[in-house]
């Protein structure tokens, strides 16, 4: 997916994720955003930058919007979903840690790979997100395992923040979690559905 809306992210939404960050899971959805400009297709590389400390990856399934959602319900919700796509939502944890603001830990050029749109798939609670590092899975989990699944996060959203077209929502990752050095090669993929394979560089 070339170019996305505007892109919602939820931090700790499955429970052995934020169990290994040492977080509560959270009462409500805890939202942030990623920007547009730190989109990346399959294929290309996520650039490390030289004063970021550890960066780590994060497979998640993410959902593109198909229509307009403003305070909607979970049914309406569920029903104006396009598509999915495989994302990795690259963090940099020390920016994250010290920052306030996510701003530069999540939102840094390269810092979101995307995989292809796939259609919409027939159980949005029956998807398969699994991550490998140089051919090694170190994440694998279904969204049956979503503290909010996703037309609970969906509407949730729409309360406060419309949705429209083509806008993407990233639904958190699983437990697994784990930093990239240069030379890796990080993929993720919504089996059956969607995958995106990026190569690591490191910038001087
Ligand atoms: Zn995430």
């Amino acid at each position: 997916m070339e170019r996305p809306g505007k892109i919602i992210c939820v931090g700790r939404n499955y429970r052995e994720h934020a169990k290994e960050l040492g977080n509560e899971v959270p009462a409500e959805p805890l939202l942030f955003f990623k920007p547009p400009s730190c989109v990346i297709a399959n294929g290309a590389p996520i650039e490390l930058p030289a004063d970021a400390g550890r960066v780590d990856f994060e497979g998640e399934v993410a959902v593109v919007i198909g229509a307009k959602l403003t305070k909607a319900s979970e049914a309406q919700c569920a029903a104006a979903v396009r598509g999915i796509v495989a994302a990795n939502d690259v963090s940099a944890r020390e920016w994250q840690k010290n920052d306030g603001q996510w701003a530069r830990a999540k939102g840094t050029d390269t810092f979101l790979p995307l995989g292809e749109e796939s259609r919409k798939p027939h159980d949005l609670a029956a998807l398969t997100v699994v991550t490998r590092v140089n051919g090694v899975e170190r994440q694998r989990a279904t969204t049956a395992d979503l503290v909010f699944p996703i037309p609970t996060l969906l509407s949730f959203i729409s309360r406060y923040i419309t949705l429209y077209p083509n806008d993407l929502v990233l639904t958190g990752t699983p437990a697994g979690v784990g930093p990239l050095a240069a030379n890796d090669v990080v993929e993720v993929e919504i089996v059956g559905h969607s995958q995106v394979r990026s190569p690591v560089v490191a910038l001087s």
